[in-house]
């Protein structure tokens, strides 16, 4: 059982923003950016590569849905999910991250080699 898990039976306190039958979406506690919202199903599917595709029609319709509510549709936001070990993951239940409020900076990603891949 994840942290995540533990907030959606409620054993663990969370600062909601919205949540529906399926997800739920709260503040991130470490926030990266003036608003840094986490997005989960409670379905617990530990990261994208393993999701059932077809939760995730819905699950976009929430995610907009969390945008709007935050008035972040008008000015942009990022939308990111870490995947794994080398993405960064750090809490194996599948999450997106929404960061908005500010312009977002884009730098490089990597402080390692990178590994060779094909
Ligand atoms: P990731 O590295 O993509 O797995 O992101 C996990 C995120 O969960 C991090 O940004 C953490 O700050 C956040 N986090 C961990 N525990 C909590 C919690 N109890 N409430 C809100 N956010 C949390």
């Amino acid at each position: 059982m994840t942290i995540f898990s533990k907030i959606i039976s409620g054993e663990i306190p969370c600062n909601k923003v919205l949540e529906n039958e399926n997800f739920l979406a709260f503040h991130d506690i470490n926030p990266k950016a003036p608003i840094h919202i986490l997005i989960i199903p409670k379905t617990e599917y530990k990261n994208f590569q393993e999701v059932d595709p077809k939760i995730m029609s819905e699950m976009t319709q929430f995610i907009q849905q969390v945008a709007t509510f935050l008035g972040l549709d008008k000015g942009g936001y990022r939308l990111i999910t870490n995947n794994g070990d080398d993405g960064g993951q750090e809490v194996l239940h599948l999450h997106f991250h929404l960061l908005g409020g500010a312009k977002l900076s884009w730098g490089h990603l990597s402080d390692s080699d990178p590994k060779n891949h094909l």
